[in-house]
């Protein structure tokens, strides 16, 4: 490519902002364009410019239940554990917004019904990752947390009768196939519920489906996004040239020189990323395709 072509820069069909973050964020201004006093309990989204921007509207954010007394207090999309919602359900001060995602709310009513049931629950995730936290104090004494990415974690599953099998809301499929197989071999009565997110499903298909038609792919996502670091490792399976950048201040002079010889260049974004990071990005590389020069993708 010469530096008189600009790039042809693609976003992926559907990327950015869920509806279940949008809805939670959504629900944060409302109440505090009514006046109100609004604390959120953990951070509504991993995303900087929306953080600044909520900081800026005066929404406060607490990580503990014990840290709010007064207000109005809005639970995110990912829930929290059965025993912070009773903690702050049981204050008469405080008005609560439960803006848990109704995918994560499925989640945390089918691990309690498998353990009412007697299956030992087993879920694949990560385990200090909210949503987890929140939907294992749903499932009984006995459940087990394994991590998707560390296969030796499986080995937390018992033998047992009656095994019942969830994950993370943002794991990739695969690896709930691969750990239902796995328990498989572990129990008489094996029950899967897919509790992986359709939301983020779609995402994935349109991130792999670009990376497969692109030179380099740049995904966009705070750097602790669970599905935005998924859809990096997806679209890496697909194509090596590929990065993940916070946001567009972080595509910088080495990916300037990374980018000049791509003819087509993907964007995607996980579901805590806005639309507008994405527009951003493009424009961004854009600028920096304007100077010569080429090297090989930034690690
Ligand atoms: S990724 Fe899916 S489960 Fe998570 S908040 Fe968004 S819509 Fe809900």
């Amino acid at each position: 490519m010469t530096t008189a072509t600009r790039p042809d820069v693609r976003i992926a069909e559907r990327a950015g902002f869920c509806y279940g973050v949008r809805l939670a964020i959504d629900k944060a201004k409302h109440a505090r364009t009514e006046g109100k006093e609004v604390t959120t309990l953990g951070q509504l989204v991993h995303n900087p410019g929306i953080k600044a921007d909520l900081s800026d509207r005066g929404i406060r954010t607490a990580d503990l239940a014990d840290q709010v007394e007064g207000g109005t207090l809005v639970i995110r999309a990912h829930g929290v554990p059965k025993s912070e919602f009773e903690t702050v359900k049981g204050k008469e001060s405080l008005e609560v917004i439960d803006a848990t995602c109704t995918w994560v709310l499925q989640s945390q009513k089918a691990a309690r019904e498998l353990a009412e049931a007697g299956y030992t629950v087993c879920i694949i995730g990560h385990e200090d990752h909210p949503e987890v936290k929140g939907v294992r104090s749903y499932a009984g004494e006995k459940h087990v947390v394994v991590d998707d990415m560390d296969r030796s974690t499986w080995e937390r599953v018992p033998r047992t009768k009656k095994i019942g099998v969830l994950s993370q809301s943002t794991i990739l499929p695969q690896k709930l196939e691969e750990f239902a197989a796995f328990c498989l071999r572990r129990a008489h009565d094996l029950r899967v519920v897919n509790t992986v997110c359709p939301v983020t499903l779609t995402r994935q298909d349109d991130s792999v489906a670009l990376a497969l038609e692109v030179d380099a792919m740049i995904v966009v996502g705070g750097k602790n996004s669970s599905n935005t670091k998924e859809l990096a490792v997806k679209c890496r399976e697909i194509l090596s040239e590929t990065v993940h950048v916070a946001d567009a201040d972080e595509l910088a002079a080495e990916h300037a020189e990374w980018l000049q010889d791509k003819a087509r260049i993907g964007i995607t974004g996980g579901t805590s990323t806005p639309e507008v990071d994405l527009e951003e990005v493009r424009e961004r590389v854009y600028s920096l395709t304007a100077a010569p020069g080429g090297a090989a993708a930034p690690a």
